[in-house]
C-alpha cells in the first residue's frame, strides 16, 4: 500500500492538487509532457479577472515546490503504463533527454549562434525557434532544452563547445509506486483549421484568442506590440468572434466558458495601446457568470467597444490583409459585410485527451474530459475534467488532492 500520489500534468490543477496533498505529508510525483511546469497559464499576457499576470499566481505555486521536499517532479515525461489498483498502482514514466545539465550555465549566447530553426509551438506558430530554447517566461524549471530536430549546419559543434549541453543524454524510464492518480491534463486550443467558414486558419490577420495572448505578451514575439501578423501595421479596427467552432456539434459541442471573458480581457488589451482602437465582438449571447457580470460591465463601458448580437458567417481575406466579415445582425436582421485590420476568433477549450488515450484505464466523455475514475482512486481536475477558469481550475485541483489523501489513508 502506498501513501504517494501521482498527479499527471503539470499545469496550475496539477500543482495545485500536488501542492495540497504535499503540504498534508503525502509524497507526491507530477508528471509533466512538456519542458516546463505552468500549462497553459505560461502562455497568458494577464489573467482575469485581476488582470494580472501569470507570474503572480505561478511564482508563489513553484516556490511552494521549491521549499517542499515532498513534491517531486518530471518534465518531458509521460505515464507510458499503470498496472496494479489503488492503493497499489506500478506506475511506468518515460522521460525524454533534455540534453543539458541539470546546473545549466547561461547559455543565451549560443541560441544566437544557432542556424536550424523549428515552429515555436509555445507562440502557436507566431514565430520560429532555435534548437536551444527556453521560450517560457519566468520558466520552471529555469532549464534550456536541445530539439535535436531543428539542428542545422553547424548547430553541433557551437552546442558542443558549451560545458551544460550533453547530446548523449538518453531518455529513460522509472517506475513509481503510488496509491492514488489525479488527472490534471488541461486542454488544447480547438483547431482552427477545422473552421472553413472562418478562414480555416489560412487568414494571416485573422488569429486565434490564444494567438493574442502570445502578440499581448512582453515575452512573445512582438514583444507585447499587438501588430497585424502580415505587414507590422498598427490595429484600428479589431473584431472578435465568439465561439468560433463552440456550441457546435460539428465541432466543440460545448461551451468553454471563459471564451467570452477572454475576449473582453483582449479588447482592454488592444485599448490600452491604442486609444483610438474601435473594437467590436460579435456574440451569440455573453455568458459571463457570477463576479465576470462587473468585469464586463466595467470593460464594455468603453464607448468604442461594441458587443453585436450575431452570427458571423464568414471571414474572407482581401488583397490589401485586411479582413473582411460577413454577419447577420440578430436583433435587427440585417446582413453585412464589415472590414478589420485584425479579426479574432475565440476558438474554445477542447481536453488533451480528446483524440488521446492515456493509459489509465479511465472514463471520457465523448468531448474527451474525464468524467468516471472516483471508485478507482482515479479523481479528475481542472480543465481535464470540464472548462474552467483558473480560480475554479484550482479548486477542483483542492477536491480531487482531497479525495487522493481520503483514498491513500484508506477512508
Ligand atoms: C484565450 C484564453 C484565455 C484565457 N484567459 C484566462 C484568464 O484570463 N483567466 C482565467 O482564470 N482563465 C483563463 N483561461 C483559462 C485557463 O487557461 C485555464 O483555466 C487553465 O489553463 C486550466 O489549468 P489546467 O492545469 O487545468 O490545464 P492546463 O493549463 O492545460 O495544464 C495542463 C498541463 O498538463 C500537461 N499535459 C497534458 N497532457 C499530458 C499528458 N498526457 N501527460 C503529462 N502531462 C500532460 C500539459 O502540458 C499542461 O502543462 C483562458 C483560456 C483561453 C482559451
Amino acid at each position: 500500500m502506498s501513501n504517494s500520489i501521482l498527479v499527471v500534468g503539470g499545469g496550475f490543477s496539477g500543482i495545485t492538487a500536488a501542492l495540497e496533498a504535499a503540504e498534508l505529508g503525502h509524497e507526491v510525483y507530477i508528471v509533466e509532457k512538456s519542458p516546463y511546469l505552468g500549462g497553459r497559464v505560461m502562455q497568458l499576457n494577464k489573467y482575469f479577472p485581476k488582470l494580472c499576470p501569470p507570474s503572480c499566481g505561478l511564482e508563489i505555486q513553484y516556490q511552494r515546490i521549491r521549499n517542499n521536499p515532498n513534491v517531486k517532479f518530471f518534465t518531458q515525461a509521460q505515464v507510458v503504463a499503470v498496472s496494479g489498483k489503488s492503493p497499489d498502482f506500478k506506475v511506468k514514466v518515460r522521460i525524454e533527454p533534455r540534453y543539458t545539465s541539470a546546473t545549466s550555465v547561461e547559455m543565451a549566447e549560443l541560441v544566437d549562434e544557432l542556424e536550424g530553426t523549428a515552429t515555436d509551438e509555445f507562440n502557436f506558430g507566431l514565430a520560429e525557434r532555435k534548437a536551444l530554447y527556453m521560450d517560457v517566461p519566468f520558466a520552471f524549471p529555469h532549464r534550456y532544452v536541445v530539439d535535436p530536430a531543428a539542428m542545422a549546419g553547424e548547430d553541433e559543434k557551437v552546442l558542443h563547445r558549451n560545458p551544460g549541453v550533453d547530446l548523449d543524454q538518453e531518455g529513460k524510464e522509472i517506475e513509481l509506486e503510488v496509491g492514488s492518480i489525479v488527472i490534471a491534463t488541461g486542454w488544447k486550443p480547438y483547431d482552427a483549421s477545422q473552421l472553413t467558414n472562418l478562414g480555416a486558419g489560412e487568414i494571416t490577420n485573422c488569429v486565434t484568442n490564444m494567438q493574442l495572448e502570445r502578440l499581448a505578451a512582453a515575452s512573445g514575439p512582438t514583444k507585447g506590440d499587438i501588430k497585424r501578423p502580415s505587414d507590422g501595421k498598427a490595429v484600428k479596427k479589431v473584431a472578435f468572434v465568439q465561439c468560433a467552432g463552440s456550441r457546435d456539434q460539428n465541432h466543440l459541442n460545448f461551451c468553454s466558458y471563459i471564451c467570452c471573458m477572454a475576449s473582453l480581457k483582449q479588447a482592454a488589451y488592444v485599448r490600452e495601446q491604442y486609444p483610438d482602437a474601435e473594437i467590436t465582438i460579435f456574440y451569440i449571447d455573453l455568458r459571463t457568470p457570477e463576479r465576470y457580470q462587473k468585469f464586463a460591465a466595467k470593460i464594455l463601458a468603453d464607448e468604442k467597444i461594441t458587443a453585436v448580437k450575431g452570427k458571423v458567417a464568414a471571414v474572407a481575406e482581401d488583397g490589401s490583409g485586411d479582413v473582411l466579415i460577413t454577419v447577420e445582425n440578430a436583433v435587427s436582421g440585417i446582413k453585412t459585410e464589415q472590414r478589420f485590420d485584425l479579426v479574432v476568433l475565440a476558438t474554445g477549450m477542447q481536453p488533451s485527451l480528446a483524440g488521446e488515450k492515456l493509459p489509465i484505464d479511465v472514463e471520457v466523455d465523448a468531448d474527451g474530459f474525464i468524467v468516471g475514475g472516483a471508485d478507482q482512486g482515479i479523481f479528475a481536475a481542472g480543465c481535464a475534467k470540464k472548462p474552467l477558469d483558473v480560480m475554479k481550475s484550482a479548486q477542483s485541483a483542492t477536491g480531487a488532492a482531497m479525495k487522493a489523501i481520503q483514498t491513500v489513508r484508506g477512508r
